[in-house]
């Protein structure tokens, strides 16, 4: 049984009050480690913790360089140990092992990209008038908490943390209860770069105790927050207690808009990838299909054949599709399967998938749904597994019209030959990523990425996430 304890201080830990909590392996659902049952106790030593650190003269000193080279060595730590890092990333996550290879190697990209840019955090100067020099500087926020997803652990710390750290913040995590051990691998990496005591903390356990702990805490200067919609909701009510700002990457209904003008076999590979991966447990999972009425039939003859080729098993033999994290994932998903059964027509899968040897795991067979009007909750809800629901549009308005009719905001898919229509598409598309024939540009470390309406807000990667982690100080000289 794998023991993954916390990290606070520089220190290994239990949790205050000794209990643990059971991670299992989703291919079959065998219990193969346990994590601490992290407590406010917990939370309130690593906040104490990191904001100590902030405070000492010790990380002051560590030039801007200096955090550079150490983002850098995590990268490094990761390369090298790229495929057991993956391997752990399917044993936790269900993944097929190549995703698991994608996100470590996305992971490792986080820490070079941020790493570079640690020392180019630049300010400006303001005219104002002769005689007063007006600059600003971006100074670190102080103690940042990210609280994080289990269906990308790796790379969704990494994102978050590199940013944070590379701006001088000092951070505690607290990692997904079902899949922890991705971010223990890191703390250990983060150990044995010799980091001062503090600077990165991680905390494990529930969300209603050690995430709300953290979310809810009053020396806490930013909280990044990655799940669920109303999980976002009610940590942004706890963080507005303290004043404290979030930046929320929520949940996403993201539609691929396939116009008759496309190339067809490069939208099906699209289409069909966008919802699979993950088992289509991904924010950003393409998870409606919007086809334009003149080409449906044809196109979803080829999206279902394509559907029906792929191959469901555990993720470590590396199929297409691997299980569904838990139980209760399971019987969410089947229960809009039951409902897509009386409202629509099912034209692939609809069901649970058998696996011989992993008969303890869930598994869904790939699905694509027609036939749902476009209010019908299969069509506006997350579905979170790989389940596809299509509808049929008449001309761009109507495309547009329906990309847009969810509480949702968070990619956008838009497969044309035609480039003036593409840039009217994406001038009129309320999402913070709008794809243009391909989805998702291959992960796209230095991309903004974050959402419209509820999806979130603020925007993780890329240049633009440095302003999560920095205050800008305004600072007026009078000199004549
Ligand atoms: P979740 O909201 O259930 O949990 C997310 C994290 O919040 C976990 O660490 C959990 O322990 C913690 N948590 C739960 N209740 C809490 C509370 N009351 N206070 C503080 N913390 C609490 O989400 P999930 O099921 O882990 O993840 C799936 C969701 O995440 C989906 O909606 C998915 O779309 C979204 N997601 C978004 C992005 C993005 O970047 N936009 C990326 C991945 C996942």
């Amino acid at each position: 049984m794998k023991e993954m304890l916390m990290y606070i201080n520089n220190e290994w830990k239990g949790s205050a009050n000794g209990a643990f909590i059971d991670v299992v392996d989703p291919a079959d659902q065998s219990v193969y480690g346990k994590i601490p049952r992290g407590s406010k106790e917990d939370v309130d030593q690593a906040v104490e913790a990191a904001r100590t650190a902030f405070e000492s003269e010790a990380w002051k000193q560590v030039k801007p360089h200096e955090r550079g080279y150490l983002l850098n060595e995590i990268a490094r730590r990761i390369r090298e140990e790229k495929e057991t890092l993956a391997l752990m990333e399917t044993q936790d996550v269900g993944k097929p092992l190549s995703q698991g290879m994608a996100d470590v190697e996305a992971a490792a990209r986080y820490f070079e990209y941020y790493g570079g840019v640690a020392d180019k955090i630049l300010g400006e100067t303001i005219p104002i008038e002769d005689g007063i020099l007006d600059f600003t500087v971006r100074e670190p926020v102080g103690v940042t908490a990210h609280i994080v997803p289990w269906n990308y652990p790796i790379q969704i710390i990494s994102r978050s943390v590199a940013a944070a750290i590379a701006t001088g913040n000092t951070v505690v995590v607290k990692s997904a209860e079902d899949t922890p051990a991705t971010a223990h691998r890191l703390a250990q990496f983060f150990d044995e770069a010799d980091l001062l005591p503090g600077v990165f903390n991680l905390v494990t356990g529930y969300g209603k105790e050690a995430g709300a702990s953290l979310s809810g805490h009053p020396d806490i200067n930013h909280l990044t927050f990655t799940g669920s919609v109303p999980t976002g909701i009610a940590v942004m009510k706890s963080a507005a207690e303290n004043v404290v700002p979030v930046t929320l990457e929520l949940g996403g209904k993201s539609p691929n808009i396939v116009f008759e003008d496309c190339d067809q076999e490069k939208a099906v590979q699209g289409v069909v990838k966008s919802i699979i991966q993950n088992a289509g447990q991904t924010c950003s999972a393409g998870s409606r299909l919007l086809v334009d009425r003149n080409i449906k039939g044809e196109f979803l003859t080829k999206v279902v054949s394509a559907f029906q080729a792929l191959q469901v098993g555990p993720g470590k033999e590396d199929l297409d599709i691997g299980p569904i994290l838990s139980e209760s994932q399971f019987e969410k998903i089947m229960a809009y399967l039951k409902q897509a059964e009386k409202d629509g027509k099912i034209l692939a899968g609809g069901g649970q998938a058998y696996v011989d040897e992993y008969k303890g795991g869930y598994y869904i067979a790939p699905t694509v749904i027609d036939g749902l009007n476009h209010t019908h909750p299969l069509a506006q809800e997350e579905i979170f597994g790989p389940v596809l629901t299509v509808f049929q549009f008449d001309g761009e308005d109507e495309a547009i019209r329906l990309a847009n009719d969810t509480d949702y905001g968070l990619v956008t898919g838009v497969w044309t030959e035609n480039i003036s229509k593409a840039h009217r598409v994406a001038d009129r598309i309320r999402s913070g990523q709008v794809f243009i024939n391909n989805y998702g540009a291959g992960g796209g470390i230095q991309m903004p990425f974050g959402g419209f309406k509820k999806s979130g807000f603020g925007r993780e990667k890329g240049l633009e996430a440095l302003k999560n982690y920095t205050a800008v100080k305004n600072v007026a000289i009078k000199y004549r």
